[in-house]
């Protein structure tokens, strides 16, 4: 099989690299760079990539596009203030993306990003002397599946086949542990130009599993920039009162003297940043020179409140991984802003150790790109990846209950079946509600598709055995089927977009669900409570039904037992009330059932009416019951 590449292609900067005797290198372009920047730039009739695009962004900065991996994939909506913020001008394309304006001409993000994707391609194709056709690319773990199919897109528009997406803390763990022999836990710490992303890995004799990934996608390098970019210009319109942030070409020049201050701050004490004609003077039409110093102190007092949104991301993937950072034995930092002090620090002093220093955190998502390109062109062998989903995915069960199969952070791919029965006497169909999210009701996750099986035969509630099974593969695609297993009967639904979810989204759901625990837990109760109560009720109607020489004196107790629980059978009621309610009816259907002499056919061998209320008590810690249709067994 011909060779393949693996690429980061960063927010600011890209790499690639590739396997040769076994181990990943990285190539370098044609200006003899290891790193290319992400940007691209439209003068006059030329395209320029890369170096040159970025060398000539402050006078044509209407025409320079960089970080059009902020926009990759996402909608209008998402992504309108990094917009705003943006020297160039993005707009909302008809089908509610995002297009680049320069001139009369509109780009997309993919287009973009597949121009960056070429140079680097043709690139290393020159310098090896064979034409590249295949590539695997790397996407923030917390990257979307709108996202990821944009970057994919992005390669097929440079001509290239992604033989996969792989999530970059993957793939810095993959460079890390190619060459580990014992287990090590390890966690990839990656804060980019764009984006921050935290991933627990077991790394070992060639097994990479990801325990865990959290993150944020709205935190990187160039927030930092903004932070100083926002400084200054408040300074100068302090003192000169001019906004330099509405001249575009001002803007570009501040945000790159932001940066380069940034970078020297990383290795020395103080710097100062200068721009001689900066603007001009309304007063007096002379041009105005901005000129100031920055210590480290004073930029890390600016970036302080940025850099503290790493710890819940950071707390997050220990406690899903359930470690103590007692347990991780190596930290990789990746990404470019790993090497500012005051994130190293940070570091530390959330986990409590040095970060690893030897891996280079420019360079070690590429190289484990190409690794995983290596595993899939069968020229890397002995390694397996495996990768997790990033939220819970589940089913509407009754009292609109999130009932769930598979818990987020699970390894894909995954295939989980449990049993369901229906809920009612006489139910001919179950509507299956697909969800994805953290809460414990259902409407306060995301819905991502409903499916219905009907034609069960009438049976009475309780007897149906409804098979459902979810299934996601290594691309993150979830095929959901049900199968009722007296009649074979079958429905199944296929949901492309697991990950659909804005990253903010994703965010707001674990923070949400988080937020919301106890009174979920409270809803959650009651709404078990009612099920019980409700089965309880549909048992006492059969008993009374099926004791064919029952007195109506026998009856009337367990009839209004049954009457008071139906009254009662509300979202609104306390669950106190709905166990002292369920606790009258059980004692009713037993009294019943001794003085009648019955057993209630529920299906269970020693199913007496003191059996059934327990067998439901016990039910508390299991599944809950459907929307129509409940776990078998319960
Ligand atoms: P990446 O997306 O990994 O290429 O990271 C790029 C980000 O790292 C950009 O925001 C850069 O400004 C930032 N960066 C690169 N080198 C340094 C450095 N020495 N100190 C601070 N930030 C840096």
């Amino acid at each position: 099989m011909a060779k393949a590449v693996g690429i980061d292609l960063g927010t600011t900067n890209s790499v690639i690299s590739i396997m040769e005797a076994g181990e990943p290198v990285v190539l370098v372009n044609s200006e003899g760079n290891r790193t290319t920047p992400s940007v691209v730039a439209f003068k006059e009739e030329q395209r320029l990539v890369g170096q040159v695009a970025k060398r000539q962004a402050v006078l044509n900065a209407k025409g320079t596009i960089f970080e059009a991996k902020r926009f990759i994939g996402r909608t209008w909506d998402e992504i309108q203030h990094e917009a705003e913020r943006a020297p160039y001008e993005v707009v909302q394309g008809k089908d509610g993306g995002v297009r680049f304006v320069v001139g009369d001409e509109r780009f997309t993000p993919e287009e973009v990003s597949a121009m960056v994707l070429r140079k680097l391609v043709n690139d290393a194709s020159e310098q090896l002397g064979q034409k590249i056709t295949k590539a695997v690319i790397t996407v923030p773990a917390y990257f979307n599946n709108a996202q990821r199919e944009a970057t994919q897109n992005a390669g097929k528009i440079a001509g290239l086949e992604v033989l996969r997406i792989v999530n970059e803390p993957t793939a810095a763990a993959l460079a890390y542990g190619l060459e580990k022999k014992g287990s090590e836990t390890v966690l990839v710490f990656d804060l980019g130009g764009g984006t921050f992303d935290v991933s627990v890995l077991e790394v070992g004799d060639g097994v990479f599993e990801v325990r865990s990934t959290a993150g944020d996608t709205h935190l990187g390098g160039s927030d930092m920039d903004y932070a100083v970019v926002n400084w200054l210009a408040d300074e100068f319109k302090r003192e000169y009162d001019v906004d330099l942030r509405k001249d575009k070409q001002a803007l570009q020049r501040l945000i790159e003297a932001s940066e380069k201050a940034k970078i020297e701050l990383s290795g020395l004490p103080e710097t100062t940043i200068s721009l001689p004609f900066i603007a001009m003077d309304p007063a007096s039409n002379a041009p105005l020179y901005l000129e100031k110093k920055l210590t480290r102190s004073k930029f890390e007092e600016l970036i302080g409140s940025l850099l503290q949104r790493v710890r819940g991301p950071v707390e997050q993937a220990l406690s899903d991984a359930k470690l103590k950072k007692e347990q991780i034995d190596e930290i990789i930092l990746v990404g470019g802003s790993t090497r500012v002090p005051a994130v190293k620090r940070l570091v530390k002093e959330l986990l409590g150790k040095d970060p690893n220093q030897t891996v280079n955190p420019d360079e070690v998502v590429a190289l484990g790109a190409a690794i995983q390109a290596g595993v899939l062109t069968g020229e890397v062998e002995d390694i397996v990846l495996l990768d997790v989903t990033p939220l819970s995915l589940g089913v509407e069960t009754k009292g609109g209950v999130f009932t769930k199969l598979i818990e987020r952070n699970t390894t894909v791919p995954v295939r989980k079946t449990e049993t369901f029965t229906t809920a009612d006497h006489n139910q001919t169909g179950v509507e299956v509600h697909v969800l994805q999210g953290e809460r414990t009701m259902a409407t306060d996750n995301k819905s991502l598709g409903r499916f219905k099986l009907d034609g069960l035969p009438a049976m009475p509630a309780g007897m149906p055995q409804i098979e459902i099974t979810y299934d996601i593969d290594a691309n993150g695609v979830l095929n959901v089927g049900a199968k009722e297993k007296s009649t074979g009967k079958e429905a199944s639904i296929t949901i492309q977009n697991t990950t659909t979810l804005a990253e903010d989204e994703v965010d707001r759901m674990v923070k949400d669900a988080d937020r919301h625990a106890d009174e979920d837990k409270v809803r959650r109760e009651n709404a078990e409570a009612m099920n019980q109560l409700d089965a309880l009720r549909l048992q006492g109607e059969k008993a009374i039904t099926e004791a064919e020489g029952a007195t109506d004196e026998q009856k009337a107790p367990l009839r209004a037992a049954i009457d008071d629980a139906k009254s009662a059978l509300d979202a609104q009621t306390p669950k106190a009330e709905l166990d002292a309610k369920g606790q009258t009816l059980a004692s009713a259907l037993q009294t019943f059932m001794q003085a009648t002499q019955t057993t209630p056919d529920d299906g269970s061998s020693d199913g007496g009416a003191t059996g059934q209320a327990e067998s439901n008590a016990e039910a508390d810690d299991d599944d809950v019951i459907d929307a129509d249709f409940k776990p078998a067994g319960s």
